[in-house]
């Protein structure tokens, strides 16, 4: 049970903290997935943990890719779905994307208790769960090489949310658009996406739902414009901007 005071200086990131550390109980997390959390608060400190303008654009942008795309997929892992499992299904339903279970540190099991908690949270059909659809890309050289016929490897546009940097490269070699959420601008996987959303996954997910529902209502022509107008590479440097500034105000007290 959560003894957390609400009055707490950290309050909410100790909740994030406790939700991923019930994930690891139930199965959901990797041990590993707990290290790669704590890589992820520490940029979200610096950031002051909000949404920034940039995180914003970055937002529109994506959702205007997934809107657009033909076969979109949202690949989910176990701090995803520890994290933002009604989230992850509202967006798939928004934006017509599939749902792909896909893991670094692969497990039969664990696959199958995400499958299991997605579906507990509304998610009709999960991807990546069935061995008899799972073909390997042999540009990944790691466990999550492994991918759906029918989602990743179809795909044109994928969303990676906390993904690991050989393996957005080798999406990206495969001409697969890419978006990416990763609270450091400066990984691999940041700078390897086309739209990189930097911001905690718990605050951008609701985010991109309520942008998605907003966007779906635009033609092809205007979601087209939002893309065309976004450039990923400006958009990281004004985030490391962003985070420079508010170090350097820190700084001098
Ligand atoms: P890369 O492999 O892309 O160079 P890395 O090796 O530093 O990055 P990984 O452990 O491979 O990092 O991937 C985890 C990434 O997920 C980290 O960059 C971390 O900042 C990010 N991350 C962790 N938790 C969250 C979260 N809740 N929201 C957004 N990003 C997160
Ligand atoms: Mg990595």
């Amino acid at each position: 049970m959560s003894d957390i005071l609400p009055t707490h200086p950290r309050a909410e990131s100790l909740r994030i903290r406790e939700r991923l550390a019930d994930g690891f109980r139930a199965g959901l997390v990797a041990p590993e997935g707990l290290a790669a959390h704590g890589r992820g608060e520490a940029f979200d400190y610096i950031l002051g943990e909000q949404t920034t303008v940039q995180a914003r654009r970055a937002v529109e942008a994506a959702v205007a890719m997934l809107l657009s795309a033909r076969r979109p997929v949202i690949s989910v892992n176990g701090n995803v779905a520890a994290l933002v499992p009604s989230e992850v299904v509202r967006l798939a339903r928004a934006v017509d994307a599939a749902l792909e279970v896909n893991l670094f540190h692969s497990s039969a099991e664990r696959e199958e208790a995400i499958a299991g908690h997605l579906r507990e949270h509304g998610a009709e059909r999960v991807l990546g769960v069935e061995p008899k659809f799972s073909i390997q890309i042999s540009e990944v050289h790691s466990n999550r090489r492994k991918v759906d016929r029918r989602g990743i490897a179809a795909a044109d546009v994928v969303l990676v949310p906390l993904e690991d940097g050989d393996r957005t490269e080798a999406l990206k070699k495969l001409g697969k658009g890419l978006i990416a959420i990763d609270l450091n601008p400066m990984s691999r996987t940041a700078q390897a996406a086309d739209i990189t959303i930097v911001d905690n996954i718990v605050r951008a997910l609701p985010l991109m739902v309520k942008t998605a529902e907003r966007l779906s209502r635009k033609s092809r022509v205007e979601l087209r414009k939002i893309l065309k107008s976004f450039d990923n590479s400006a958009n990281l440097r004004a985030t490391l901007g962003f985070m420079f500034e508010r170090l350097e105000r820190l700084s001098r007290g």
